[in-house]
Formats: C-alpha cells, sequence, structure tokens
C-alpha cells in the first residue's frame, strides 16, 4: 500500500473520514468526517480564524449564503471562464480533461494541439476524439418551483464572491481604515471531472479566505506581509515542516483570469507536490465588476483626505480538507510496533487520554473518573478509554495522535499520583494528579 493508502485505512478506521453516501455504494468525489475527523478539522478552522481573525485588529468576519443572485458569477467571470476543457473517446465514451492528457499543456488548449499530441485514450487504448468542449464546473440549480433558465441559480464555486458582495455593507456599517480584511470559511462546490487523491480533489470544499482590502498603490508591501504570514501559520500555528512547503510563482498564462500575481503554495503529499494554498493579487477586478454589473458604488472614502477610489485586494486562500491532508501527511509515522499520528497538541482530537489500570477494580475507576472529570474541566478535549488492555488503549491513542495517556494504577490509589505517557518518546513519568 502507498503511504496516502495507509492513511485513507487509517482515516476509515479511527472514524477520521469515511467515503461520503457508503451504506449506498458511495458518491463519487465526496467524503464524510466522522467524530474524530470534526474535531480535527474544527480545531484546524479554529486555529486559522484564531490567528488571521481574533488576534488582528484589521480582520472581520462574514458568514455570506451559499446560493447567491447569480448575476454575481456573471459579474465574477465563472459563467463565461470556470469552465473546463473536455474531450470524449468516441470507442469507449470516457470523458477526459484534455489539458491532463498532454504534457504541459494548459487549460486553453485547442483540439488541433490536443490531436497532435498523439495521446490514446487511457480507458481503452484507441485514437478516436470528439473536438474540445468546454464544460462549466458550477453545480446548477433552480430557485423555486419553476424550472427555467430564469429561476438558474449556482452553488458557490468559490467563497470569495459572498466576501465581495458584502464589501459595501461593511464599510457602510464598522467604518474600517484600509487596509483591513474580510475572512469567511464555508463550503464551495465545483463539479469536478475526475474527483481524486481522497480528499485533495473532491467536488465540495471547505475554504478558507480572506479577501484583504488595500490602496492600488500598497499591493506590493501588503503582499509580502501576507506571505509571511502565511509561512508563519503554516509552520508555526500548524506545524507542518517548512521543507514541505514550496512556493510557485503562477506563470501568467497559468493564472486565473482575475489575478496579476499569484503564488501557490504547494506541499509534498504522499502521492507527490501539490497545491496546499493559493496567494493571490486580484487588482480592482472584482469590486470593480461588481459596481458595473450593480450599479452601485465599490469605492471607498478616505476618512482623513476624503480621496474616493476602489480599493485592490489580495487573497489568500486555502482548502480546509487540503489543509487537513497536509497535517494528516506529515504527522503520520509508521514504527516498528506501531503506527503514530504525531499531531501537534492544539489540533490534536484529544489532549489527554484517561483510564484505570484495569477496568474490573471499581477503587481504579473511581479515581480515574475523578481524573477525567478534573483534566476535562480544565482542557475540554480529553477522552476516557477502559476498553481492552492498556497496550491497546495505548495502540489505538498513539493512531489517533493523543499526545498524553494517564492512567491510574494501584501505586497511584495511595499517593495520588498517575502515570503520563508520552505518544511519541513512548515514555511513562509519574506526576501528582494536582499537577497536571
Ligand atoms: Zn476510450
Amino acid at each position: 500500500m502507498s503511504k496516502l493508502e495507509d492513511i485513507v485505512s487509517l482515516c476509515k478506521r479511527r472514524g477520521f473520514i469515511f467515503p461520503g453516501s457508503a451504506v449506498y455504494d458511495g458518491m463519487a468525489g465526496t467524503w464524510d468526517f466522522g467524530p474524530l475527523g470534526v474535531a480535527l478539522k474544527r480545531n484546524i478552522m479554529n486555529a486559522w480564524w484564531g490567528y488571521w481573525v481574533d488576534q488582528r485588529d484589521d480582520m472581520y468576519g462574514v458568514d455570506a449564503a451559499i446560493i447567491m443572485n447569480p448575476r454575481t458569477w456573471e459579474a465574477s467571470g465563472h459563467v463565461a471562464t470556470f469552465a473546463d476543457p473536455l474531450v470524449e473517446c468516441k470507442e469507449c465514451h470516457g470523458r477526459f480533461r484534455a489539458d491532463k492528457l498532454v504534457e504541459g499543456a494548459t487549460e486553453s488548449i485547442t483540439t488541433d494541439e490536443f490531436l497532435q499530441a498523439d495521446v490514446k485514450c487511457p480507458t481503452c487504448g484507441k485514437q478516436d476524439w470528439s473536438e474540445i468542449r468546454k464544460f462549466n464546473m458550477m453545480f446548477q440549480t433552480h430557485v423555486g418551483p419553476i424550472e427555467d433558465d430564469e429561476h438558474v441559480a449556482y452553488l458557490r464555486p468559490e467563497t470569495a464572491q459572498g466576501i465581495f458582495t458584502n464589501f459595501r455593507n461593511v464599510v457602510d456599517t464598522i467604518y474600517p481604515d484600509l487596509p483591513f480584511g474580510l475572512a469567511q470559511q464555508g463550503k464551495a462546490f465545483r463539479n469536478e471531472i475526475s474527483p481524486r487523491d481522497f480528499i485533495l480533489r473532491d467536488r465540495e470544499c471547505s475554504q478558507m479566505e480572506i479577501e484583504y482590502f488595500v490602496r492600488p498603490e500598497d499591493w506590493e508591501k501588503q503582499f509580502e506581509q501576507l506571505r509571511a504570514g502565511q509561512h508563519d501559520f503554516l509552520e508555526n500555528v500548524i506545524g507542518l515542516p517548512a521543507e514541505m512547503i514550496h512556493e510557485l510563482e503562477v506563470p501568467e498564462e497559468d493564472r486565473a483570469h482575475y489575478s496579476k500575481r499569484t503564488i501557490d503554495f504547494m506541499f509534498d503529499y504522499p502521492n507527490g507536490e501539490e497545491e496546499l494554498m493559493g496567494l493571490a493579487y486580484r487588482t480592482d477586478f472584482d469590486l470593480s465588476n461588481i459596481q458595473r454589473e450593480s450599479g452601485k458604488s465599490m469605492e471607498y472614502r478616505d476618512k482623513m483626505t476624503g480621496e474616493s477610489f476602489v480599493p485592490h485586494v489580495i487573497e489568500p486562500s486555502i482548502g480546509v480538507e487540503r489543509l487537513f491532508l497536509a497535517v494528516l501527511s506529515s504527522a503520520y509515522c509508521e514504527e516498528e510496533s506501531r503506527v503514530v499520528l504525531r499531531l501537534p497538541e492544539n489540533l490534536a482530537p484529544y489532549r489527554y487520554c484517561v483510564s484505570p489500570l484495569l477496568k474490573n477494580k471499581p477503587e481504579l475507576v473511581e479515581k480515574a473518573r475523578e481524573v477525567y472529570e478534573l483534566l476535562k474541566s480544565k482542557y475540554t478535549f480529553v477522552t476516557w478509554d477502559d476498553s481492552g488492555n492498556i497496550g491497546k488503549r495505548y495502540k489505538k491513542q498513539d493512531e489517533i495522535g493523543t499526545p498524553k495517556c494517564v492512567v491510574v494504577d494501584f501505586e497511584g490509589l495511595e499517593n495520588g499520583t498517575v502515570t503520563v505517557r508520552d505518544r511519541d518518546t513512548t515514555e511513562q513519568v509519574r506526576v501528582k494528579i494536582e499537577e497536571l
């Protein structure tokens, strides 16, 4: 098994992530988070919110509706350009992204360029292709009971537009000084043709995005500050090893239609280097489009000088699932006698596991319960485990990344101590209960 398969298997076995709708034979490109996955995911999302919003004076939160007026996606360019170049094999009717079958190709590949590349169908090996067709990746639905063009709506393909469309509301209600940022966490949907690589390329994902509004002449300085902040967050708050993160300056022909500069932060995932997050300078593209489409002013008026202008925007954007998998794959370790998730303490689903040495000795159970209640009131993320023998419990807690296992034994009953086992070193020390 590859390392990614090992991680997928651990996630299923220990209740982090299950294949979506598994009871009905699954639903491609969807995944469900189980009890431990939810805990880890929330800890990651809260760490992000704490770092970027709560601890700063220049960031504010919004939480916009997922279904937005479809004019949003016309103004943003998604209706016209959020599309993949698809080819179909006339033999087996398999559909593929043309740009993924030709080495070095971009999304703007033409049918001629594709045919010249002499590609064989990955499924049946034949070479009989359709023209390239653009396939829009937005999920379409209808609002209300009438299914006609007038009532078309989309599940949002990015959270960013929910921020831009609230720019005016926020400026007019809390009067923030420039530069300032609006942050949002929430689901976004993409009708991926070929979902793959576990949660890396799925059809719905949770995004964490900031739109940071700046003076046009300040964008380079602010871009550099946000870039440094991303490294600080990923390495010092989330605990990803710096050497597994690589910056990729995205060349102009590969950048999204709105961006003047983009750096992709790449990560060494088990199956190779993949995008972890993006940092993009979106200029005034979005606010100016909204201003034109809505007829409402998106200008910011400087309180000191009275000068009015449409702010420019820098956008750090990160997918929760991508970050989740980066955390798991850098924490996952197979050792001779065990599998261990070396999760940072602030992200681990549980900080402590408490158990009695033996579960059939009421005096041990009673004392262990006391210790459990004490730790729970102090640290919240504490679990109880009296299943199997102590070795099995350690094995399980190692696999779910619990940093410390606390055990109440007979010696402890006499002198008010417990043993504390460290996940990473497996060493045990005896500690007074009041010193936990
Ligand atoms: Zn084929």
